[in-house]
């Protein structure tokens, strides 16, 4: 076995706080308190040792990111006037419906509601938001480079995997991903005529 060496690389500046490292091994189901004790699928803790997997993000810590608004980059709490997102798209809550995400979503929440969904990225620092779209190619050659000022109020959704029991393998819905919704206060009177964006 070759030695684990930490990275160089620095959690929170060279690489965000929500990504998964390849010492993380995904494993087990098991009751976690980002999702109030539900079940959800687990992950090893080590951050900042082995590689960076650009593309993954860690379970764990995406959910504590949604769940307590932690900025993805650097995993520090925001606050209201300072979350932005540059990857979220405005979307009415009836065409959300209209897909079969009517669950997540709180009956009393009118159709033409528009929700900046944000995936499954919380919404970052200002100047972290900067930093990422100035380091990371991905992001920098999006089309959409304007950031969007997350709302202060919102609607987190769990985002379910089929999970078995170890003895008799049964099945059973496990939290993966939390998805998060800003509810903003705009108003989409056209939302049924509307050509869907992506
Ligand atoms: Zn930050």
């Amino acid at each position: 076995m070759p030695p684990i060496v930490p990275s160089r690389l620095k959690v929170g500046v060279d690489v965000p706080w929500v990504t998964s490292w390849s010492q993380e091994n995904e494993g087990a189901v098991g009751p976690c308190p980002t999702v109030d004790g539900q079940p959800a699928a687990l992950q090893k803790w080590k951050p900042g040792v082995g590689k960076p997997l650009y593309s993954l993000n860690h379970l764990r810590r995406q959910r504590d990111s949604v769940r307590a608004l932690l900025c993805p980059m650097c995993g520090e709490p925001t606050l209201e006037g300072d979350r932005w997102s540059q990857t979220g798209r405005f979307v009415a809550a009836g065409r959300l419906r209209a897909r079969g995400f009517g669950q997540a979503l709180p009956a009393d929440l009118e159709d033409d509601r528009v929700l900046l969904d944000c995936g499954a990225i919380a919404p970052l620092h200002l100047r972290c938001a900067q930093a990422s779209l100035r380091r990371c190619p991905h992001l920098g050659g999006m089309a959409e480079r304007e950031l969007k000022a997350f709302p202060p109020a919102w609607v987190v959704a769990p985002l379910y995997i089929e999970a078995r029991a170890p003895k008799t393998g049964q099945p059973f819905p496990a939290v993966s991903f939390l998805q998060l919704l800003g509810v903003t206060t705009d108003r989409d009177a056209d939302w049924q005529s509307r050509t869907p964006r992506g």
